[in-house]
């Protein structure tokens, strides 16, 4: 693939130093617009840019950042395999419309490095379901958000609740920093045989892809749901229901929410539904 050079943006401006991104953001609020900003890892899908449309018609200006983040995978091997397809995210984030991309360097978010790094009270939320499967995971998803909503400031914050703890992760973190940021927390975009959209499907191979989803039917059908699962070859971390809002263990019930983790050969899914 050719290399995309910045004349190719068009509109679109790509930050990679934050002092650079700073004094941009010192400009656009001086005029008093609003900030809406949406944190991914790249390997963009149409998840990713229903949350800058959702942005865009919320606010005035759309900073979207890329950077795979060191200290959020308790899994070396799925840091390393982590898909980067940064020329097609750069052109879709322009289509969409994306006023700034900020494209960091580890070295520019954490410049002492990433040992031994702050810690956050993030209460019973750190020890249930993606907490537990995944020991630090939550701590460095904070480690890299205080550090990007320090930096950008946005008057609104979108993210998925396909990673539905990661929201209440996040919610908690703004409150423990009592910053006035409104977190969006935004519908999940399905593939249309039902899988939830999400850039590790790309690691998935034509077996596995057609097999994961059994995750969308195990979410419908929770009764036979370990059975769904276990058929397509899937091997569980959890099938969960909890309430909503705490995620507190609950019975199965309309208004709950169904969770499930699960790996598909080395790739490991979750998914979540709100119980009709
Ligand atoms: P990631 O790049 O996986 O860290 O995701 C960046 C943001 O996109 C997070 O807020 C995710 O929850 C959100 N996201 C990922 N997949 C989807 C999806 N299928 N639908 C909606 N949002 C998504």
């Amino acid at each position: 693939m050719p290399v995309l050079t910045l004349k190719s943006l068009k509109k679109m401006i790509l930050f990679k130093k934050t002092a650079d991104l700073h004094r941009w953001l010192d400009q656009q609020k001086a005029s008093g617009k609003a900030i809406g900003f949406v944190p991914t890892m790249g390997a963009l899908h149409e998840g990713h840019i229903s949350l800058i449309n959702i942005s865009k018609t919320t606010c005035p200006f759309t900073v979207c950042s890329i950077f795979v983040n060191p200290t959020q995978f308790n899994d070396p091997k799925d840091f390393q395999k982590y898909p980067i397809t940064l020329e097609k995210d750069i052109i879709l984030l322009e289509k969409a419309g994306t006023d700034v991309l900020f494209l960091p360097e580890v070295a520019e978010m954490y410049p002492d490095g990433t040992n031994n790094l702050e810690k956050y009270d993030l209460g019973r939320l750190e020890t249930i379901l993606e907490g537990k499967f995944r020991p630090g995971h939550f701590q460095g998803v904070c480690q890299v958000m205080r550090r990007l909503l320090q930096l950008v400031q946005p008057d609104d914050l979108f993210m998925g609740s396909k990673d539905y703890q990661q929201c209440m992760v996040v919610q908690r973190l703004i409150q423990l920093m009592s910053w006035p940021i409104h977190l969006h927390r935004c519908p999940i975009v399905r593939e249309p045989d039902g899988l939830a959209m999400s850039s590790r499907n790309l690691r998935l191979s034509p077996d596995e892809r057609q097999r994961a989803t059994a995750i969308y039917r195990a979410l419908k059908d929770l009764p036979n749901a370990q059975k769904i699962l276990t058929d397509a070859q899937f091997k569980i971390d959890y099938i969960e229901t909890a309430d909503a809002e705490t995620l507190e263990p609950s019975p199965p019930k309309k208004g709950a929410v169904a969770l499930i983790a699960a790996f598909q050969g080395e790739i490991r899914l979750i998914d979540n539904m709100i119980l009709a």
